[in-house]
């Protein structure tokens, strides 16, 4: 990673839109359970899509991008979990109470505005994700900010919309989704685009995604939080990157992104130098009616054809690296792609690992009229199909005469890169919701008692609790704070044993191969109880952990099985009498070697004390 200057140097600006599924048992606008697991499908819904000038007369290059690839969106419709108004078959109902005032919870937690009165807005959606092609939003915060390490980082806009459908499958022709994802209350916060360095980006969402643990009331696990982040550098153009899950590699995959839009900006460079041009696609099969390489023999002998376009100064841009195992051509290609091709070939690849010879590269470059700096594409299909490939690709072509393009992009966590889904939406997709009231905030922010989150308050009663820095500090981060919360609330444990317990002795006992994340909340929470009974000793629930009860009467079966009950003060003091004259230290270790499990440390050096 790279210091401070160096992202200043390049103009780099950065914000991010921070997706959070809430907790609520209802839907934002249907009584539908939100936390129902889903069955099976009970019936599928067919639709298509097709792209309409809005008000001002134009259409927006996203929506037509997506209506021109004409697929099918087929929406699951399951038992549970949905009605007519998550396939926009009946109007919506009343906005869900308890996920405005979560949302205005996080409004004030982020010390914004929250406006008088909540109006719910339509979005357009254009990937099919919304059987209405749109999704009800509306702004419940704004001004507000977030601090990390000194420097505020403005958050100008937080909104409560709907969650849409999960992607059950996805190929050329058609898409599936489940709609009973689709209407869960979902937060978006947005910052500005001030943060300086990939890695605050990282504090950042870290931070935010604190603040929504503690507030108790989001879902959790994979997919219930997202990332986007909005990219740029100076002579680029905006880049979305969608749907970062893991916020470990974030920072990572910020630094790729960079990388590839500096690459992006050389390559234009050298273009304009080498004043470069895009050629006309022309019909190839014939040169090829009898090679070798089997990715153009296939489809010539099922009466595709083959195409090729001259790029006129790109020899030697197309292979040029521009992210670890990404080149200009990979960015070209995944252009063509979405014209159901399978790729393109172009000359800066071995052309020779796909069989094409140097006689026929040769009469390529002589058909195309190519000389010393240009380069060609390649691309084998149906007519109909290559000449929409080399639309795309060489669309794409030109872009590079341009540098960065304004694309949304999807987060490849595994390579921690970015790769093209589609062109960034314009700003005009949002509308009044005709079929939902306004909403005043001020009775329900009295009927809810509204609290705020300060992460400051929080930290500071860990550590006077815990009374061990590193280890509040670590709870404070942990996923098992809601667990020590609940524990030392219903149970009388001193609240540093239970630190230590869920974080220091979970670790060691996974490590061990243990299966602690089996273990059941209440069976803990019944562990912690008899401990703090003094039913057993603080090794004692080690040993019961081991058995990973999954419920209270396995905590007691462990506590029977291994003779776990603590031993108490007056059989203690008979086994101190029955040593009377030996040493101390001796004494403590005779019967710790014996009684290790039952017998309570601090007692006994108070029992030898006495
Ligand atoms: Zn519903």
């Amino acid at each position: 990673m790279h210091d401070k200057e160096y992202y200043s140097r390049l103009g780099f600006m950065c914000g991010l839109e921070i997706h959070q599924r809430l907790a609520t048992s209802e839907k934002l606008f249907c009584k539908c359970n939100a936390l129902a697991d889903a069955d099976h499908a009970v019936c599928k819904i067919e639709r298509r899509q097709r792209a309409v000038a809005g008000e001002m007369g134009v259409i927006d290059q996203s929506t037509a991008f997506e209506s021109r690839k004409g697929r099918k969106f087929i929406y699951h419709v399951y038992k549970k979990g949905t009605c007519l108004v998550d396939i926009d078959e009946e109007p919506p109902g009343d906005l869900n109470a308890d996920a405005l005032g979560i949302a205005m919870m996080v409004s004030d937690s982020l010390s914004a505005s929250v406006p008088d009165e909540i109006e719910p807005m339509r979005k357009g959606v254009v990937d099919g994700s919304d059987p209405s092609a749109f999704q009800r939003t509306m702004l419940c915060g704004y001004d507000g900010s977030i601090e990390v390490d000194g420097k505020k980082i403005p958050v100008p806009s937080i909104f409560l919309e709907e969650e849409s459908s999960a992607i059950l499958s996805n190929s050329a022709t058609e898409v599936s989704y489940g709609v009973d994802r689709l209407g869960i209350p979902l937060v978006e916060i947005d910052t500005d685009p001030s943060i300086a360095t990939p890695e605050e980006a990282k504090k950042v969402a870290m931070k935010i995604g604190l603040l929504l643990r503690l507030t108790g009331k989001v879902q959790r696990g994979i997919g219930s939080i997202r990332q986007d982040v909005n990219v740029s550098i100076k002579g680029g153009a905006r880049v979305e990157v969608k749907g970062l899950q893991d916020v470990e590699s974030m920072d990572e995959i910020i630094d790729n992104e960079v990388l590839r839009q500096t690459r992006l900006i050389e390559i234009r460079g050298e273009l304009l130098a080498r004043n470069a041009k895009i050629g006309k696609g022309t019909d190839l099969t014939e040169l090829f009616r009898h090679t070798e390489a089997k990715i153009l023999s296939e489809q010539i002998w099922q009466g595709g054809r083959v195409f090729g376009v001259k790029l006129e100064g790109f020899a030697g841009l197309l292979g040029r690296e521009i992210n670890p195992r990404m080149r200009l051509g990979s960015e070209i290609s995944d252009y063509a792609k979405m014209a159901e091709v399978k790729g393109i070939i172009h000359s800066d690849e071995n052309l020779d690992s796909y069989g094409i010879t140097a006689r026929e590269a040769d009469a390529t470059r002589d058909a195309l009229g190519m000389g010393r700096l240009d380069a060609f594409i390649l691309v084998a299909e149906g007519e109909e199909r290559c000449r929409r490939a080399l639309e795309l690709a060489t669309s794409r072509a030109r872009l590079a005469m341009d540098g960065v393009p304004s694309e949304t992009r999807g987060a490849d966590s595994k390579n921690k890169t970015t790769r093209f889904l589609r062109p960034i939406p314009g700003g005009s997709r949002m509308y009044p919701e005709t079929d939902a009231l306004p909403i005043e905030t001020a009775p329900l922010r009295r009927k809810l008692k509204i609290r705020r989150i300060d992460i400051e308050e929080v930290r500071g009663r860990l550590y006077s609790e815990i009374n061990n820095k590193q280890l509040a500090e670590q709870m404070l981060w942990s996923r098992e704070l809601p667990l020590y919360e609940e524990i030392i609330h219903k149970t009388n444990a001193e609240p540093a044993t239970v630190a230590s317990v869920l974080l220091e002795k979970f670790r060691e006992l996974s490590r061990s191969g243990i299966a602690v994340e089996k273990i059941s909340a209440d069976a803990l929470e019944y562990a912690f109880m008899k401990y703090a009974k003094k039913a057993i000793t603080k090794l004692g629930i080690e040993e019961i952990l081991k058995a990973v009860p999954a419920g209270r009467w396995e905590v007691d079966r462990a506590i029977a099985q291994k003779k776990l009950g603590r031993m108490g003060a007056g059989e203690i003091r008979s086994l101190v009498k029955q040593l009377k004259g030996r040493p101390r230290g001796e004494i403590m270790r005779e019967i710790m070697s014996k009684h290790r499990l039952v017998v309570d440390g601090e007692e006994l050096n108070r029992i030898i004390d006495a």
